[in-house]
């Protein structure tokens, strides 16, 4: 397989901090339709390299190309819109909008959120957003205030948010933090479904989680990686029990 052939092809990515290397010189790739989960202690650079991906952090060399098109020179929005879509933990839903207006304010159209509820609705958003809502398992709840929903659900529908942005890359940090058991696994079903016709990088803590949901995974420490795999393999690795699953 030649490089082209990822949908996501890092390299020698360094990022410094003050002289610092949270990220060195990674070498990454991702295929089309893979669920990769990233794992690695507190400090690894984790976090930094989904910060490089989508713009929110600068290189300091090296390149990311997604689907062959360089994104270290693209300001965040146009990382956005080339297909590569970002959750943080923290979800950033409307609490006082329905999920059905979240869902259609997140239809992009480059309007203010206000203009958005305001624009007639289309056949084409109002499909979407069912669409979605069926795939993120709030369509019952569609005429909910967002602020009613349970914790697992809020972080539903903002990956849902995402999604209607059409994303062929989605990132998500810690999906399941704080959730019930239940809602882990019906999150780990979401996320089978959602890597059906797109790639998902995942960063998460929960190994009974990883197990469910990893095609592959990817140890990191120090900004390197340490260990590259399947579930079984990175777990039967000496030096990651050494730096991260023997604690
Ligand atoms: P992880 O997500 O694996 O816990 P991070 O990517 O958050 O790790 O951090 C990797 C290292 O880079 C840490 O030592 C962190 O303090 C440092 N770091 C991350 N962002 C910055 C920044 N903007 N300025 C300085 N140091 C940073």
């Amino acid at each position: 397989m030649s490089n082209t052939d990822f949908i996501l092809a890092i390299e020698d990515l360094t990022v410094s901090f003050d002289g610092f290397k949270a990220v060195d010189k990674l070498n990454l790739y991702v295929d089309k339709n893979e669920l990769r989960v990233v794992i690695g202690p507190n400090g690894a650079g984790k976090t930094t390299v989904l910060d490089l991906i989508c713009g929110k952090t600068k290189s300091t060399s090296g390149s990311i190309k997604f689907k062959n098109k360089e994104l270290t020179k693209l300001a965040e929005h146009e990382i956005v819109r080339a297909g590569v879509g970002r959750k943080f933990q923290t979800p950033s839903i409307y609490e006082n909008l329905t999920v059905y207006q979240n869902l259609e304010v997140s239809y992009p159209r480059g309007r203010s959120v206000w203009g958005s509820l305001l624009f007639k609705r289309s056949d084409d958003v109002m499909t979407r957003v069912y669409k979605v809502a069926e795939e993120i398992l709030l369509k019952d709840l569609l005429d909910m205030e967002a602020a009613l929903l349970s914790h697992g659900q809020k972080q539903w529908l903002e990956i849902g948010m995402l999604l209607m942005q059409e994303p062929e890359l989605l990132m998500l940090d810690e999906p399941v933090a704080g959730m019930s058991a239940k809602e882990r696994d019906q999150t780990a079903d979401l996320l089978n479904r959602i890597c059906q016709n797109r790639s998902v990088i995942v960063i998460e803590h929960d190994m009974e989680f990883v197990k469910k949901i990893a095609h592959k995974v990817t140890v990191l420490h120090q900004g390197k990686i340490l260990a590259e795999g399947s579930m079984d393999k990175v777990q039967a690795d000496e030096k990651v029990i050494e730096v991260y699953l023997g604690h």
